[in-house]
């Protein structure tokens, strides 16, 4: 019998709670039963994102919500300043692309983080860019960006700021307000612990005033119509409902331990992570600009990593990810995201020994729990 642990850095495991509900019979969508359960699910991802902007929900996963930032807000031929460092920032540019937007792109090396200082000397050189689109924690190199540094130079502009916080949410310290973030992007299968098929999106005045003059194709995810009915408690078109319903059990969690409580456990939770990786002699990806929602781990050369991350999943039953692209088989990710706890944790980096030493790595057992032991124990 194999018992399944979910450390994958999305979808990430789900609590009961919201599994029990969304097993409940369907209702209705317009209905007032299910308007009180979309209020109560906008007004708990205000919470999240820390703002007072409308907050739009949509069938899709995070994806759509990443391309309804480029056909809400621009038209054909514009420029967009595009940060890639990773898989993700690289999907800002594709998007861009597809639609005949036109990306100025910063190129960060995979495992550092932007210098906001280049956002801000591109925008001096280009007054034209209409949009920045930047990721806070870039899912794939397990980076953390300062948005905040970067939200403080666009907002002496005319662009305005999308954030990709997909994998933030929930996970890493994130103002969508005081960070002066026009548009935020979120999902539902990372640290929200819903299954995936929710995207999330807050939109500031701003941003909507831009919508005004967007000449981009859009039906499905146009953020007029998403507008009106969220006015009225209401979704456009039939809303994913028993998503809808688990995502307010969950987000009933959520504020129930606090959005600092949850980031706290979740930082402790990363920070283990990073420190039994070094005390197994292991290097860390992003070792100055590290998230606490996912840690990317290096291997040495003679490990696979497609390898271990099979053997742990189908032999141990230890779902953890590996790299993408460039980092495929050179890299494994392990995350902290969503409902887990220490114990998940310690769980990962019993079975990495194990694995690490049956591959014929130097692994002296215990050394890395010990010090994911001492960091739960400070
Ligand atoms: C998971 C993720 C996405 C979106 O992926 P979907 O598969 O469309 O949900 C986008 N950006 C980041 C940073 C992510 O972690």
């Amino acid at each position: 019998m194999l018992k399944h642990y979910l450390l994958t850095p999305g979808p990430t495991p789900v609590p009961s709670e919201a599994l029990l509900a969304m097993a409940k019979p369907i209702i209705h969508h317009r209905t007032p039963q299910f308007k009180e359960v979309l209020k109560q699910a906008v007004e708990s991802l205000r919470y999240m994102f820390q703002t007072k902007n409308d907050v739009f929900i949509f069938a899709s996963s995070g994806t759509g919500a990443m391309e309804s930032s480029v056909s809400n807000l621009l038209s054909a031929g514009d420029k967009a300043l595009v940060i890639r460092g990773g898989k993700f920032g690289e999907r800002f540019a594709e998007i861009c692309q597809s639609y005949g937007v036109i990306p100025i792109n910063i190129d960060v090396e995979w495992g550092e983080a932007v210098d906001p200082l280049q956002v801000e000397k591109i925008l001096n050189e280009n007054k034209d860019i209409k949009a920045v689109y930047a990721t806070l924690c870039e899912t794939s190199t397990a980076v953390v960006s300062d948005i905040k540094a970067i939200g403080e130079i666009v907002s002496k502009t005319d662009a305005v700021l999308v954030v990709d916080v997909i994998s933030s949410l929930g996970s890493v310290v994130f103002k969508t307000d005081d960070w002066k973030v026009d548009v935020a992007i979120g999902g539902s299968q990372k640290g929200l612990m819903v299954p995936p098929g929710l995207a999330f999106i807050t939109v500031s005045a701003k941003a909507m005033k831009m919508v005004e003059s967007s000449t981009l194709p859009k039906y499905y995810f146009s953020y007029k119509a998403a507008k009106k009915s969220v006015d009225k408690d209401d979704t456009p078109w039939t809303p994913a409902v028993s998503l809808i319903i688990g995502l307010v059990e969950a987000l009933k969690m959520i504020k129930e331990e606090t959005l600092e409580g949850a980031l706290l456990r979740q930082k402790r939770m990363a920070e283990a992570t990073r420190s039994a990786a070094k005390a197994l002699g292991l290097e860390l990806l992003a070792p100055l600009a590290a998230s606490d929602a996912v840690t990317a781990i290096k291997l040495p050369d003679k490990i696979d990593g497609v390898k271990l991350v099979k053997t742990m999943r189908d032999i141990y039953g230890v779902g953890i990810a590996g790299g993408q692209a460039q980092l495929k088989g050179k890299i494994i990710r392990i995350a902290s995201m969503g409902f887990m706890t220490q114990w998940d944790t310690i769980v990962a980096i019993s079975c990495l020994e194990i694995v690490l030493k049956q591959m014929g790595y130097d692994v002296e057992f215990g050394s890395g729990i010990k010090a994911a032991e001492e960091v739960f124990s400070k």
